[in-house]
């Protein structure tokens, strides 16, 4: 769909969105009501036991660590944490849920009352949009249904199903945010940053396509100045978070469509299919379920002192905001620059490591290498910096040379385009291609004399004013040096022969 028409929509109407996101805590070992292993993949159902199978009479024991990360997400998003707490049942028939119900969490959630803060735009156009955290629930994931016969492991045309209950009962967060989000781009770098503290937090590897983290959006839109809500729709199976984008922006401009063309939105849960790109209805939500919650009567409440979640906050680390501050002072780097180094976790390290390398004073440099160039390439490969072949050390090797003035800034663009595809130094690639940049003035000096004396009309022009002609001039000489001149050195020669 083409980003204009969403533009164009946006200009009369706004988007409401609310985020839904699970995570699964996949640093606790264990799972959430028994000892079983957390791990992706594996023969199916060989890590299951009379509880997350859900045997008659098997009891539930909580998870302590499991608890404990789940107020550490909590505090690191800046919620109250409940003092007092407890699990409920929900119960629905779901066959990868054998019980019938899941042990989760209804109106006394450990976690409330959040907020993280997303930086959007650059210089005058930037602005802070603030999303509300509702809520961080824990519950126990459920099992895995694989189809088989349909299209794309889906229910619809498969001849039958099976299920793994490998990741049945793996502790799962589910935090949920106020309607807050007005684009899918405030709804992207949201989900990014909140990962980015996920990750900081160490509390899961959330890998999007292995699924232990899932973000579901509820999007409705409105006229604007309007201020009650739209009906939403439940957008569903957004693998990435550029599917998260492109899902949320085909829905915005399906559900305007709708209601101009006389029709409304429906409530319902919708499913984005990534290679179709746009969203399709997956099942009503008209009559909506009744889980019937009950407190869960195998456990006790919580009760939480304050000593323990105090304890508990012991344990935060360097979150991105205190990250991006540190990057503003510590290598004088612009906010912008700050921000989007500090809300990817893996950029973050990887320009510290590249700082280390080149200097301190160089972190600007660093930092446009990595926001340009870098980041180009692996917007284009669709790939995080951990998989491309650019390491810091590389960085830091090209800043040096353009530093040095041992290449030129023109030149090291290709360096840089040569090593991402070979992975070679760039030191290396500046050897082998004799792509030395010429700074030796004597040796410009006779060339500059020579491209001259060849054009005397344009000397004489550029004497009457024509200043304009220095490009002329400056072009020259790169072409007799086959681009390897300092221009800067050129520059210099250039305006002191014609000016003098
Ligand atoms: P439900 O009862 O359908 O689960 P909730 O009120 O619990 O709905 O909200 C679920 C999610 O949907 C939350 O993230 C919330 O912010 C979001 N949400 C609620 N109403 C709307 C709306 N009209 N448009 C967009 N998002 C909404
Ligand atoms: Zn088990
Ligand atoms: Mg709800």
């Amino acid at each position: 769909m083409a980003k204009d028409r969403l533009a164009e929509v946006l200009e009369e109407w706004e988007a409401v969105i609310g985020l839904e996101i699970h995570t699964e805590l996949t640093a606790t070992n264990t799972k959430m009501f028994c000892g079983c292993p957390v791990e992706f993949g594996g023969e199916p159902n060989t890590r299951v036991c009379p509880v997350c199978l859900g045997l008659p009479g098997a009891l539930p024991v909580p998870n302590e660590v499991a608890i404990e990360l789940t107020v550490l997400a909590g505090l690191a998003t800046e919620c109250e944490i409940a003092p007092r707490s407890q699990f409920h049942r929900k119960q629905y028939f779901y066959p990868d849920m054998p019980k019938d119900y899941q042990i989760s969490q209804y109106d006394l959630p450990f976690c409330q009352g959040g907020h993280i803060d997303v930086e959007m735009g650059e210089g005058d156009d930037s602005y802070t949009a603030h999303v509300g955290i509702t809520r961080i629930h824990l519950e126990e994931d459920t099992g895995k249904m694989v189809h088989v016969g349909g299209a794309e492991g889906r229910l619809a045309g498969a001849t039958h199903s099976l299920v793994d209950f490998n990741r049945a009962g793996t502790p799962l967060i589910e935090l949920v945010t106020e309607p807050d989000i007005r684009t899918p781009e405030v709804a992207r770098r949201f989900a990014r940053k909140l990962r980015t503290t996920w990750l900081t937090l160490g509390i899961s590897d959330c890998n999007m396509e292995e699924g232990s983290l899932r973000v579901d959006a509820n999007v409705s839109v409105r006229r604007r100045g309007e201020t009650e809500l739209g009906t939403k729709a439940e957008v569903k199976n957004m693998n990435s978070f550029k599917a998260l984008h492109d899902a949320l922006a085909f829905e915005i401009v399906r559900q305007v469509e709708e209601i101009e063309r006389g029709g409304r939105v429906v409530q319902e849960t919708r499913h984005w299919d990534a290679g179709a790109k746009r969203t399709s209805a997956l099942r009503s939500k008209e009559e909506a379920h009744d889980y019937r919650y009950f407190p869960e009567p195998d456990m006790a409440p919580f009760e939480f002192s304050q000593e323990y979640v105090e304890c508990v906050r012991e344990k935060l680390p360097e979150l991105p905001d205190a990250k991006k501050a540190r990057f503003a002072t510590d290598y004088a780097l612009p906010s912008h620059d700050a921000t989007v180094l500090a809300n990817d976790i893996e950029m973050a390290a990887f320009f510290e490591e590249a700082v280390a390398a080149a200097g301190v004073e160089r972190s600007k440099l660093v930092s446009n290498w990595m926001l340009g160039e870098l980041s180009a390439l692996l917007n284009a490969e669709g790939i995080a910096v951990g998989e491309s072949r650019v390491t810091p050390a590389m960085i830091a090797e090209i800043v040096e040379l353009v530093e040095g003035g041992t290449i030129s800034s023109k030149q090291a663009k290709e360096v840089f385009a040569e090593m991402a595809e070979s992975g070679d130094a760039p030191g290396a690639i500046v050897e082998l291609q004799g792509m030395k940049q010429v700074s030796d003035t004597g040796e410009l000096e006779t060339i500059v004399e020579r491209i001259l004396e060849a054009n005397p009309d344009e000397v004489a022009r550029y004497r009457e004013g024509k200043k304009g002609l220095m490009g002329f001039f400056v072009g020259q000489v790169m072409k007799e040096t086959r681009g390897q001149a300092n221009p800067q050195v050129v520059n210099d020669l250039l305006a002191r022969k014609l000016e003098g």
